[in-house]
Formats: C-alpha cells, sequence, structure tokens
C-alpha cells in the first residue's frame, strides 16, 4: 500500500501532536471533573476550561461568557433553532447550506423561505428576504468560498432589524479568522474537530446570552432549585447541563495556537491547475477556494472514491451532506467529490494525487 495522502480536511482535519500530547497529558496525568471539586486537581482542571474558553473567545474577537462548549456545528445549530423557538418563524436559508444548518429549522417547525444565490453560488446581498431568522453559511462545504457573512445580516437586518442570525461556520472556521462582533450574529456554531482539535466539542458562540432561556437541564446548569424556581447559572454554564468533554477541551487551546489562515490553500489551487486540464474532469469550484469539488464524465463518484481510495487517496464522494447545492449544480445521481487540504498536506502531495486521479479517469 502506498502511503496515505490525506485531501479530506473538511469532513475533518488530522490533529496536531500538540492537541494528542494535551489530550494524553490530561488523561494521564491531570484527570478530574470540571465544576464540581474542590481538591486542587479539579481546580486546575476548572482553570483549564476557563483557559480554553478565553481562548475561543479570543480566537473568534468575542468574550468568554459568549462562548457555549456543545458537542460540535450539528449539535449547536439544533441548539440555537430550539433556542430561539422558530416553530412559525419565518426563517431564511439558502442552497448553501449542509444538511445540519437547515435540517434543525426545518424539524423545529419554522416557515422556510429561500436567500437567492448570484451566478457563482454566492450570497446575492440584493436578494435577502424578510424574515425572523436568517441561517448564514460562512463557507458552503461543496464550494469552499468564504461569504460576506456582515453584509448578508446587515441586509437582512435592513428588512427586519429585529432578525435572528445564525451562523454555521463549520468550514470557513477552519480557513478564516472569524469577527464576531463584525458580523452583528446572534449565534455562530462550528466544531473543534475541523479545525485540528478532537471530535465530540462544538462551539456556539451566543452574542446575548441572558437573552435565551436554557434549552438543557440538568447538574451545573443550576445555582439553586426551590418549589417555586430555578435560579440557573450565569452565562455559559446556564447552558452547558451536565458534564463537558473535557479530554476534547484540553485539546481546543493547542488546536488554536497551530491554527493558521488559509492553511491548505496552495495545494488545492495546485490540484485545480493540474486537474482543469483532464476534459472528464468537471469542476464546480474557483481556482481560489478552499476545497475542490469536481465529478468525472462516465463515472459515478463511489466508484471513483473506491478506487482512488484502494491507491491511498482520501478524499470525499457522494452528496456531502448538501442536497441543495448538489441540485444546484446539477450534480451526477452519486454525488461529486471533493479534494480539502490542511497543514499536513506536502506540495509533493498535489503531485502523487493528481498521477492517482488522472490514472484512474483516462
Ligand atoms: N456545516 C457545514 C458547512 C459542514 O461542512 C459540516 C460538516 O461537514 C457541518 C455543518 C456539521 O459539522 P459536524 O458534523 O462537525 O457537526
Amino acid at each position: 500500500m502506498n502511503k496515505i495522502i490525506y485531501l479530506d480536511a473538511a469532513a475533518s482535519a488530522l490533529k496536531p501532536d500538540s492537541v494528542i500530547e494535551a489530550e494524553t497529558d490530561f488523561l494521564r496525568n491531570k484527570y478530574a471533573n470540571a465544576g464540581r471539586g474542590i481538591c486542587a486537581r479539579a481546580a486546575a482542571v476548572d482553570d483549564m476550561v476557563s483557559a480554553a474558553r478565553n481562548a475561543v473567545a479570543a480566537f473568534m474577537g468575542a468574550v468568554a461568557n459568549q462562548i457555549v462548549f456543545t458537542a460540535g456545528a450539528t449539535d449547536g445549530l439544533n441548539r440555537a433553532a430550539r433556542l430561539i423557538g422558530v416553530e412559525n418563524m419565518r426563517v431564511a436559508v439558502s442552497d448553501l447550506d449542509h444538511h445540519s444548518a437547515r435540517m434543525p429549522m426545518v424539524a423545529a417547525g419554522a416557515d422556510i423561505v429561500l436567500i437567492g444565490l448570484d451566478e457563482n453560488y454566492n450570497y446575492d446581498l440584493s436578494s435577502i428576504p424578510a424574515a425572523d431568522v436568517i441561517v448564514v453559511t460562512a463557507m458552503s462545504n461543496v464550494f469552499g468560498t468564504p461569504q460576506d457573512v456582515a453584509g448578508v445580516i446587515a441586509a437582512a437586518r435592513e428588512k427586519n432589524p429585529n432578525v435572528i442570525a445564525v451562523v454555521d461556520a463549520a468550514q470557513y472556521a477552519a480557513h478564516m479568522p472569524i469577527d464576531a462582533t463584525a458580523w452583528g450574529a446572534d449565534f455562530i456554531c462550528f466544531s473543534g474537530h475541523k479545525i485540528g482539535a478532537d471530535t465530540g466539542i462544538g462551539i456556539m458562540y451566543v452574542r446575548e446570552p441572558m437573552r435565551w432561556r436554557p434549552d438543557n437541564f440538568g447538574g451545573g446548569m443550576v445555582n439553586k432549585i426551590t418549589d417555586a424556581e430555578w435560579i440557573f447559572n450565569d452565562a455559559p454554564e446556564c447552558f452547558e447541563a451536565g458534564t463537558l468533554p473535557l479530554t476534547q477541551i484540553a485539546g481546543l487551546r493547542p488546536a488554536l495556537a497551530a491554527w493558521r489562515p488559509r492553511a491548505g490553500h496552495d495545494i488545492i489551487s495546485g490540484l485545480y491547475d493540474a486537474l482543469s486540464r483532464n476534459p472528464r474532469i468537471k469542476i464546480y469550484t474557483a481556482p481560489d477556494a478552499a476545497v475542490l469539488t469536481f465529478s468525472v464524465d462516465g463515472m459515478h463518484a463511489l466508484d471513483l472514491g473506491a478506487m482512488a481510495g484502494a491507491r491511498g487517496l482520501c478524499m470525499r464522494v457522494g452528496n456531502m451532506c448538501a442536497t441543495w447545492a448538489m441540485r444546484l449544480i446539477d450534480a451526477p445521481a452519486g454525488g461529486v467529490a471533493r479534494l480539502s487540504a490542511g497543514a499536513w498536506n506536502r506540495p509533493e502531495d498535489v503531485v502523487v494525487a493528481t498521477d492517482i486521479i488522472n490514472g484512474i479517469v483516462k
């Protein structure tokens, strides 16, 4: 078997050694629960959680009480829909949305309205409908182009100054710095595992945390219970019922320290140059996009993925959990293939991956 070329960063990033070492050290030498103990070890875990929260806040231009730990982007997006209570609200969505961004709104009973896109599959700021809630996909996992999130939210507020903006930053967070304040979003969700941290940890930024009534109940989130009332802890703890994913939180700070903007973009643009010369390959993404999404004339995406995988190339094939984007590009029935890179990829990966794909697609 050849060396593995991992070009599936957009599905999940490989982990820097510093993340693996921090998690191992926590499990082996520092383990205790947070927010419950008063021994020195438990206090140190509390400090570790606070330091991770502060690091996330600094990463996205927020303050610590706006940072809620979740299980991932999907969990955060579901929780945002529940916290808002979108039943019978007019919720604007777009065909850029991942299933995880639109489905929670539909499942919670929203009335869906569509935001228009331009011919390059970017938000068309002139076609933002009046809505109670707007879902903004900061970067589609199919197209890999950063969107003008602040512009979309500002345009939505021109139609309704009270619109609640929920941003899916799952892909964006891996490539570009987030400025929560400049965006003006009410909720911003992303996953640790796409930015070099572990699975099972996510971030939900909440602009005005005290505006929302907690959606999950249990240990750690309530200060006092009487027969008459429940007095919740202050944010963010009031949104964090139960034991947090502490090991994964231990990996957050080193992941953010290792994070670099546009990591792997040179690899994707090299692949774009090489693969755009193959006449059987149809590319759906821009040359400077964060991902390269393509299909092959006369070949099912799953066949391509299996053959590439057997030769050591890991990439994503299928509908990308983005049914609406697949319709937009009129994707073949089996979906498309997607190449995405990270800090671990080397320039020679472009040559090897191109040889593998061109060897299959002759
Ligand atoms: N949103 C986008 C744009 C994504 O690409 C993904 C994952 O691929 C998600 C949401 C969901 O992320 P997770 O599966 O980590 O919850």
